[in-house]
């Protein structure tokens, strides 16, 4: 399930547009920029989700210019904007699920397990143990990824209701 975000943690300012970028990067490897490839860099540049492909087929048939889309060049593109730096890719539950990269500031995740919501925060502290850790290890950091597991709080309370209904 997507969970609609609207950039709340803000921009990072970046030289390119995600088009150009992607168009830069695919020209280095002697490919074009198709239409349909270029259709779906624009559609998921301009929502802010966290999807998997199926959902982003399913969102680009909608639409009057992707309504053509094929499976097979979604999964293609996807795996393209991953390694042009475009999208990042994390698996959760045996699901892939993509989001922006490119422009959007590092964060970390909390991903209910019940209805697989993802919430989104950015913590100082963390990045601050992030750096010691490595540095005890004579390691540099660049990056990381963090996701912790567990039950959100709108899940958390439908279960006690549910359960407090169980008891009446
Ligand atoms: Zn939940
Ligand atoms: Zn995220």
């Amino acid at each position: 399930m997507a969970t609609a975000a609207d950039f709340s943690l803000g921009k990072v300012d970046v030289a390119m547009t995600p088009r150009e970028r992607f168009a830069e990067f695919l020209q280095a490897r002697g490919k074009r920029i198709t239409r349909q490839r270029q259709m779906i860099v624009e559609h998921v540049s301009s929502h802010n989700e966290h999807f998997d492909a199926e959902q982003l087929l399913e969102g680009l048939r909608k639409t009057s210019h992707g309504a053509r889309a094929s499976r097979p060049t979604v999964y293609r593109t996807l795996t393209e904007m991953v390694d042009a730096g475009l999208l990042k890719k994390m698996v959760l539950g045996g699901r892939a699920v993509y989001e922006h990269d490119y422009g959007y500031p590092q964060h970390d995740h909390l991903h209910c397990t019940s209805c697989q919501q993802l919430i989104e925060f950015s913590s100082d502290e963390l990045l601050r143990i992030r750096n010691a850790v490595a540095g005890q290890h004579q390691f540099r950091a660049q990056g990381h990824r963090l996701i912790i597991t567990g039950i959100c709080a709108d899940c958390r309370s439908n279960r006690s209701k549910s359960r407090h209904q169980d008891r009446v």
